[in-house]
């Protein structure tokens, strides 16, 4: 482990996290030395290194020992996507953080136009895809859905097409830092905030090198993070779906009552009525038990209250952000303000 030096608030923090992207990572550091220095302010790069199996981290050590702007995160093991970020968010010392993929999806250069709105006075600048490269059509089309889903449901307003690109101004990241639940959905956090926001567009680029490393699963697990997190409507449907039954259900009663009455015993449909309806009944039983479980599940998760990732080691950073990591414990007032 490195000893921290005195370290200058930086204007702009870079948070990048990483899963196994040795492939990426020479061209990525690269293009970022490229357009920073076009920006001409100092910033910091914090990548985390979300327990990669490849040579990812000896990589990114050798970038610290070469330029100290450059910091790493350790994980302990794979935490997932959205705490790492978390953890830049925890540690990045910047005027402005800039979260952004390290696969070059994110292009560089539209880096310096989230600067640029930023500096018009702006909180948080995202990032909106107006045109997607080199994926597939179901991951389009998966997306496009889940945007508009969790748009009519959600309590807040998630912008549509955005993902985790974007800037947000020291004060938001603050402000950030004292969201800890653990099934994030860091988009929907950084809505819930507030704060004047604006959109930048911009065309997303086609994985630079290596495989995406969110699989149908994950994108899964995101969306019902993502749900869960920010509506109750799968709970009420449970209210809505049982109202319209009953309701149906009390009509059947009454045709049947007038079918005995004046239909004779031709007018019942036998057994196979009786399985079906019942059947039926089941299964929706089944699926609100699951929607029920869903969000259980989670409020258990944040019942034990475990800390967020565990850090293995970092490098480049002061003490008190290494406290802060290494404690989960981030500073959230602003020691400079
Ligand atoms: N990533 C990570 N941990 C994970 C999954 C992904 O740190 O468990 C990183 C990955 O290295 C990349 C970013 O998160 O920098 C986004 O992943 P990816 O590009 O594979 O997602 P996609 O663009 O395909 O949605
Ligand atoms: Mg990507």
């Amino acid at each position: 482990m490195s000893t921290a030096s005195p370290n200058v608030r930086p204007v702009i923090s870079l948070v990048i996290p990483v899963w196994n992207e040795e492939a990426v990572l020479p061209a990525l550091y690269a293009r970022l030395l490229e357009v920073m220095s076009r920006m001409g302010e100092s910033w910091e790069v914090i990548f985390i290194n979300d327990g990669s199996r490849d040579r990812t981290l000896p990589m990114l050590l050798e970038l610290h020992n070469r330029d100290e702007r450059v910091k790493v995160i350790n994980f302990s093991r794979n935490f997932g996507h959205q705490i790492a970020i978390t953890a830049g968010f925890d540690a990045a010392d910047g005027d402005a953080v800039i979260v952004m993929d390290a696969d070059l999806q994110d292009p560089p250069e539209t880096l310096l136009r989230l600067i640029e709105k930023w500096r018009e006075g702006y909180d948080v600048v995202y990032a909106v895809r107006i045109k997607r490269e080199g994926e597939t059509k179901f991951k389009l089309w998966t997306a496009s859905i889940f945007y508009r889903l969790i748009r009519s449901i959600a309590d807040i307003e998630i912008p549509l097409d955005a993902g985790d690109f974007r800037l947000m101004d020291r004060r938001v990241v603050l402000a950030l830092r004292r969201l800890r639940e653990r099934n994030r959905f860091m988009r929907g956090l950084s809505s819930w905030i507030g704060f004047k926001q604006v959109a930048v567009e911009y065309e997303r680029a086609a994985r630079f090198a290596g495989e995406t490393k969110y699989p149908f699963r994950k994108m899964f697990r995101l969306a019902a993070n993502a749900i869960t997190s920010f509506s109750h409507v799968p709970l009420q449907l449970a209210t809505y779906t049982g109202f319209v039954l009953a309701g149906i259900s009390l009509l059947g009663i009454l045709i049947a009552v007038l079918g005995r009455l004046f239909g004779g015993a031709a007018f019942f449909g036998g057994q196979a009525t009786t399985l079906v309806s019942v059947l039926f009944l089941g299964g929706i039983q089944l699926i609100f038990l699951g929607i029920i479980g869903e969000y259980l599940g989670r409020v258990y998760d944040e019942v034990k209250n475990r800390p967020l990732y565990v850090v293995a080691d970092a490098y480049g950073l002061d003490e008190s952000q290494r406290l802060g990591l290494f404690t989960g414990n981030p500073g959230i007032s602003d020691p400079d303000s």
